[in-house]
């Protein structure tokens, strides 16, 4: 047999139906699609007439779109420069060729780029998806015949002559059976909403314009009011609360990104909610779902983020990653930590009081962006248990004065629930030591990522076990207890701790007399697989603490002189149990039993 050679020939009738399936995810874009290229339309005729190439009226230039329930149609009508029966063929027929593209070679110049919306050539045919059939009746700004082209989504078309007088276009749709859901006015007027909220054309539904054409973002920073402001938030979230501040993104070079990212009262039971972002391009809503441009702890923010340069795919519904997308990020980031640093620099109490808020966010930032934590240091804030806020640097300077062990690394102290700690922490106060609280979802990661950051520094919570022996400075006094009374003490002690540590120690007298410390590290596990919502590996952990005797303390006095044995266990048992209580230690049997037998001694 003779070698041939050929190429492999493509069925165009084929293709169509590829096209309308498989190309866009989601039928209801077929209403984004049309609006834009009537927006395209009008835009390009507004260029023209600035350029002095069209110097006719340009008159009201309202994009409408109207729905005609009997004859089962769709109309969109422009305004715009129109099409002559030759740019049909040329830009409707020709799939894939698109007319926004060789107008914007023609025309490059760079400020403009950003008004036009189509790019791919394909977004006409996303009109099939719904419609069975559809029309274009058009007239050129030139001086051109008005034109008539109808295709029912196979690949043949007729075209012809139109009787139609005025410029512009209507783009007749004929809904197909399957979607006469979108001839319902409250559907479409829904849709619309959606994509066309923002649209720079007005767009008329019903008799009313649906968009604003003038969002905050599109505007100079100089024109606008906090008022301003606060009413587009208002206008995005009608039942949000409203926002601490906000920033303004205005950038041309190298990439193309405005928008306006609000920063939100954030409560401390914080449920992430990342669908608070609108990403726009060139004004044409695209998704909610910003996961891909914004770095994680930005989608806390809300607002709108509009850029021409965010890589769509054909269906626009989904990102891909690239480097633009990628300067996209760090340019937020740096752009959100500014606006923080200028917020605390300029008025620092302000910061303060809104750190609550800001906090979170900040911790989320430094735990898991490297670059933003460098960004960042500087204003992050500490707050100690008195409600004063310490910068790292700050803190730093405090605890070399009083907080360190004997290696010379600095200790803070922290604690995590003030109530519960509170003897605890009025102990290290007696010390005059400083106590940090750290009390939101994130500070365990957040302590890790500041330990990892600063050398020789390090935090314990203020009842961990190496509490007095880290810091060089106590109050221990002469213990009161000889050692025979010590021997006694432990001894009895050790008979309820089973593998725990007793510890007899001589503190002031006011101190508690029995309390439970715990290991630092096993803390941290303890909170790390809360913040992770499991029990798993590190809630099975056994606990394991050690028991702090105060051997100074009257009622431990009284134990070690006690003669009766059972007088002796029962006291150092109700002891213990009231340790374990305030630690939140003591349940099940064990409380049932303690609680019984308080309520037999009264
Ligand atoms: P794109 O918008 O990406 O160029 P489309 O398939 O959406 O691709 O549209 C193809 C071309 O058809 C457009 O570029 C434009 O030249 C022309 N066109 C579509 N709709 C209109 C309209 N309403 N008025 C004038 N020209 C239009
Ligand atoms: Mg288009």
């Amino acid at each position: 047999m003779v070698t041939e050679k050929g190429t492999i020939s493509i069925n165009t009738e084929n293709i169509f139906p590829i096209i309308k399936k498989f190309l866009y995810s989601d039928n209801e874009i077929f209403l984004r699609e049309l609006v834009s290229n009537a927006v395209d339309a009008t835009q390009k005729l507004k260029k023209l007439s600035s350029l002095g190439q069209f110097d006719g009226e340009l008159g009201d230039l309202k994009i409408k779109v109207s729905v005609d329930k009997e004859n089962k149609t769709i109309t969109i009508s422009d305004k715009g420069l129109g099409m002559t029966a030759d740019e049909i063929k040329k830009y409707i027929n020709q799939i894939a060729f698109s007319g926004a593209k060789e107008f914007l070679e023609k025309y490059k110049d760079e400020s403009d780029k950003t008004q036009i919306i189509g790019q791919f050539g394909l977004g006409f045919y996303s009109a099939y998806m719904v419609a069975k059939e559809v029309e274009i009746i058009t007239k050129s700004y030139q001086d051109a015949p008005a034109a008539r082209w109808i295709c029912d989504g196979s690949t043949a078309f007729e075209i012809s002559e139109s009787d139609r007088t005025e410029r512009g276009t209507d783009i007749i749709l004929h809904i197909a059976e399957d979607s006469e859901e979108f001839l319902e006015e409250s559907k479409l007027e829904q849709i619309l909403e959606k994509y066309g909220k923002f649209l720079p054309v007005e767009i008329e539904f019903n008799e009313k314009v649906i968009n604003n054409p003038n969002p905050v973002w599109v505007k100079p920073p100089s024109e606008l009011t906090d008022e301003d402001y606060l009413a587009f938030y208002k206008e995005l979230y009608p039942y949000g609360e409203d926002p601490l501040f906000w920033i303004h993104l205005n950038v041309d070079y190298p990439f193309n990104l405005t928008g306006v990212l609000y920063f939100p009262k954030i409560k401390k039971d914080f449920q992430l909610n990342r669908e608070k972002i609108q990403l726009y391009s060139r004004q044409v809503f695209i998704t909610d779902d910003v996961k891909d441009v914004v770095p994680e702890f930005l989608q806390l923010l809300h607002g709108v983020i509009d850029s021409p340069d965010i890589p769509l795919n054909v269906s626009r519904s989904y990102l891909q990653a690239d480097g633009n997308v990628k300067r996209i990020n760090s340019h937020i980031t740096k752009k959100v930590a500014d606006k923080l640093h200028e917020l605390f620099n300029n008025d620092r109490k302000a910061f303060e009081d809104k750190w609550e808020s800001i906090g979170l966010f900040v911790k989320y930032g430094v735990i898991s962006d490297e670059k933003f934590y460098d960004r960042a240091k500087d204003f992050i804030l500490l707050k100690n248990v008195d409600d004063q806020y310490f910068t790292i640097e700050e803190y730093k300077t405090k605890l070399e004065a009083n907080q360190k062990d004997k290696d010379g690394n600095l200790v803070g102290l922290y604690a995590s629930d003030k109530a519960k700690q509170d003897a605890y922490i009025s102990g290290a106060k007696k010390r005059e030591f400083d106590v940090i609280i750290f009390d939101d979802v994130l500070d365990s990661h957040f302590i890790n990522t500041i330990e990892s950051k600063i050398e020789k520094f390090s935090f314990k919570r203020v009842d961990a076990d190496t509490f007095e022996k880290l810091i060089d400075k106590g109050l221990k006094s002469e213990s009161v207890l000889s050692e025979d009374e010590k021997k006694k003490v432990e001894e009895t002690f050790k008979e309820l701790v089973g593998t725990n540590i007793v510890q007899i120690e001589a503190l002031p007298t006011d101190e508690l007399p029995v309390s439970i410390v715990m290991p630092e590290f096993m803390r941290r596990w303890q909170d790390m697989s809360k913040v992770n919502g499991q029990a798993g590996m590190f809630g099975s952990m056994p606990v394991t603490y050690n028991l702090v005797v105060n051997g100074n303390h009257p009622l431990i006095g009284k134990i070690a002189n006690e003669e009766n044995e059972e007088v002796r266990k029962s006291l150092s048992k109700q002891l213990h149990d009231l340790a374990l209580l305030s630690q939140g230690m003591l349940s099940g049997n064990d409380l049932t039993r303690f609680i019984e037998r308080t309520v037999g001694t009264l």
